[in-house]
């Protein structure tokens, strides 16, 4: 498949959290996103998300920083990390707050989870102050329904005030909201597409939403379905996945391309990591990307 020379600088990135090694879905994502880019001659970054610190593990972000290299996904630039961005979130948060988009609120996670998780709004007219309170935006009503294309998946749409309603960009513990860093990074490292794993796909219309908000530029979307267990769960840190076999790029590589289904050759195995990276990005065809949800992880995965 050919991709025509674009005169946009293309800009993907990598973003995981450092709660664990890099597991097989991981790795199938890194790579998708990393030859999403490289066919067009883009740029590739890494986004370490280490905003919580409770839930990471300690040396987990050179652990994944070493496994990508190990697999010949060398990363252009420095890796950003979201603990040294704290004050550009907290610009955001009052930029928010200095034009009324945001307020505070002080219900907690019982009463909003009685409400199906869709916040009815009940803080928004209050006038509370910061003291012990989450901040959550204003979502206005003409606003709320975000539509976009997405390169896998297809038409999306979405009504955030009935999804969830005004939702948390700061927590009462001061932390950061997920969706608020990474609208605020994504624009900071002038990223144009990003391809990632479907359990985003819920949460994009949130980022396009406050994309608006800031008068931030909206990158294209590409979602790639999540590696499940046999029994259908995510693979995941906290579903104690194993960690990529360390030794096995290349089989890992293969098995990756062909769970993303670039019907790689079986020769290629014998290949190293970085031969296998420069086959797979003469090859990569995205119209081959399963739009799936889910899909099963490979036996030993
Ligand atoms: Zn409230």
């Amino acid at each position: 498949m050919a991709y025509e020379m674009v005169h946009e600088k293309i800009v993907g990135r990598f973003a995981p959290s450092p709660s664990g090694p890099l597991h097989f879905g991981s790795l199938a994502c890194a790579l998708a996103s990393y030859l999403d880019v490289k066919v067009r001659q883009g740029q590739w970054l890494v986004r370490m998300e280490d905003l919580d610190p409770p839930r990471e593990i300690k040396g987990a972000s050179q652990h994944i920083l070493n496994q990508l290299e190990a697999h010949g996904l060398h990363w252009d630039g420095e890796v950003l990390y979201q603990s040294h961005r704290l004050e550009a979130y907290a610009a955001a948060v009052s930029f928010l707050k200095d034009n009324q988009l945001a307020y505070h609120c002080q219900c907690n996670r019982k009463r909003v989870a009685e409400l199906d998780g869709v916040y009815d709004n009940r803080c928004r007219n209050l006038g509370l102050d910061g003291q012990k309170n989450a901040t959550r935006l204003a979502l206005r009503e003409q606003l709320g329904n975000i539509s976009f294309d997405d390169q896998v998946m297809g038409h999306v749409k979405q009504n955030v005030h009935l999804t969830v309603g005004d939702f948390i960009i700061q927590r009462r513990d001061e932390l950061f909201s997920y969706q608020l860093a990474v609208t605020i990074d994504d624009a900071f490292q002038k990223v144009t597409r990003v391809m990632r794993g479907s359990d985003l796909l819920d949460s994009t219309p949130r980022q396009i939403y406050l994309q608006q908000c800031f008068g931030y530029h909206q990158p294209s979307y590409a979602h790639v379905p999540i590696a499940v267990t046999s029994d259908g769960q995510k693979l995941s840190k906290q579903n104690l996945a194993a960690g990529l076999p360390a030794g096995n790029e290349s089989s890992n590589l293969c098995s990756a391309l062909n769970w993303l289904q670039q019907s790689p050759p079986k020769s290629l195995s014998s290949l190293s990591a970085t031969e296998i990276i420069a086959w797979a990005t003469q090859n990569w065809d995205q119209s081959k990307l399963p739009a799936h949800l889910t899909a099963p992880a490979p036996k030993g995965f």
